[in-house]
């Protein structure tokens, strides 16, 4: 009997014309995860995409739970394959769903047939097997209505599989097909969430992080690669950008108005970000910014910053309330690491009493005395490039 994945495909079966290359890149995507739990045979037929061990060095156990993470599937299932032949359904179901038909009460039988070259209609094979396995589980009595549990059997094309219900997936599209965006990304638990999200709808994403040494520490630093790399379960391979911040704070912070000093770091921040965007061919900046929530995330304020900015800002949590960004990041598990206490940036040179409602002429006009384009090519010439692939070292 044959242990193997199943993934049903999410949004990209809506595609029309291009579903092939969506599904392309989803099984590059698949492939790419997969390669550290062994060697798997990963094909799609119709909406589902099968993933079969190729021997048994192959881990299941943590190729399921890595797909799981791949945007591009709508839900999961473990299936043992089988004969396409009722009684190898039968004692297949039997052997590989028996644990669990032993502790429930009630069960039914559920059949798809893509081969229409089986002899039996789907209600007839379900009725032969729930059959079957009702007189092989006598204490389960068969409820096709309100079942606890359902056996699905699928006959295919070149093989029957025997699963129970299925889990959801991640959702969205496969990253990759839908351009790329620069990301940028503070120690905080917003922008990883916001990181994830964009990720998401298929965009390949550029995390970028403004590093303010010595007034930031190493570990500050530690923590952003670290999120960066929990990230990449998702994203695919990741390369951090580290921009080296401290010039540009000391010169704002000794030459600005203190209550500017928040959004005059921002514009630079923004400025940098597109420049590190049109140099790889990104299309836009997303920001973990969230209405409201602090001085400079006010309406006002974004709008100031966002003037330095060429390419589309892009705030994919900017309407959510704190507690379901919050379960979001404990979701997808960046919530320890971000709530760890090494300082960012923003809180060198903190206002005491930062202006809410800037506008755009006194900001522009504050940081007239500044040689801006002089600290950001400064800047963009001293960035470190961080190559951060999965790294939970358990999973590898
Ligand atoms: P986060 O939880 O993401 O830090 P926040 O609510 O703390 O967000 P701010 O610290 O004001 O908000 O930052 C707003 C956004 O600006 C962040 O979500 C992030 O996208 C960007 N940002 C702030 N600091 C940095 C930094 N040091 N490097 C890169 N991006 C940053
Ligand atoms: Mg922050």
């Amino acid at each position: 009997m044959e242990d193997i994945i199943l993934l049903k495909q999410g949004e990209i079966v809506l595609k029309g014309l291009n579903r092939r290359g969506f599904e392309m890149k989803l099984i590059g995507n698949i492939t790419r995860r997969l390669r550290p739990f062994g060697n798997f045979k990963i094909y799609a037929v119709q909406s589902t995409i099968y993933v079969e061990p190729q021997d048994d060095r192959c881990d299941m156990d943590k190729a399921y739970e890595a797909v799981k993470t791949i945007f591009g599937i709508a839900a999961v299932s473990r299936a043992a394959a089988c004969e396409k032949d009722k009684d190898a359904l039968f004692e297949t179901a039997k052997r590989y769903l028996g644990d669990t038909l032993h502790n429930v009460k009630s069960f039914k039988v559920e059949s798809k047939r893509s081969d229409k070259r089986f002899p039996m209609t789907s209600i007839a094979l379900s009725q032969y097997v729930g059959g079957r396995l009702a007189e092989a589980f006598p204490h389960v009595k068969v409820d096709v209505h309100n079942p606890e549990f359902t056996v699905h059997l699928e006959v295919r094309d070149y093989a029957a599989y025997v699963h129970g219900p299925s889990e959801p997936g991640a959702g969205g599209m496969p990253v990759g097909t839908a351009g790329r965006v620069v990301s940028l990304l503070s120690g905080g638990i917003d922008s990883p969430v916001s990181t994830y999200m964009i990720a998401r709808r298929g965009v390949s994403v550029i995390p970028v992080h403004f590093f303010s040494f010595p007034y930031t520490s190493q570990q500050a630093k530690e923590k952003v690669i670290e999120l960066t790399r929990i990230l990449s379960r998702y994203c695919g391979r990741l390369r951090l950008e580290i921009v080296p911040f401290t010039h540009i704070q000391e010169e704002i912070g000794a030459k600005c108005p203190e209550e500017l000093f928040t959004i005059i770091m921002r514009r630079f921040m923004m400025r940098i970000a597109d420049k590190i965007a049109v140099h790889h061919g990104a299309l836009g900046l997303v920001t973990g910014e969230n209405l409201g929530q602090v001085a400079s995330q006010t309406l006002e304020a974004m709008a100031v910053t966002e003037d330095c900015a060429n390419l589309p800002v892009l705030r994919p949590v900017i309407g959510m309330d704190k507690k379901e960004i919050i379960s979001i990041a404990e979701r997808i598990g960046t919530f320890e690491t971000s709530i760890l206490p090494y300082e960012d940036c923003c809180t060198v040179f903190t206002p005491r009493h930062p202006k809410t409602k800037p506008r755009l002429k006194d900001v522009v006009a504050a940081e007239s005395v500044l040689d801006i384009d002089a600290l950001v090519e400064e800047a963009f010439a001293g960035i470190e490039s961080v190559p951060c692939d999965i790294g939970a070292p358990s999973e590898n």
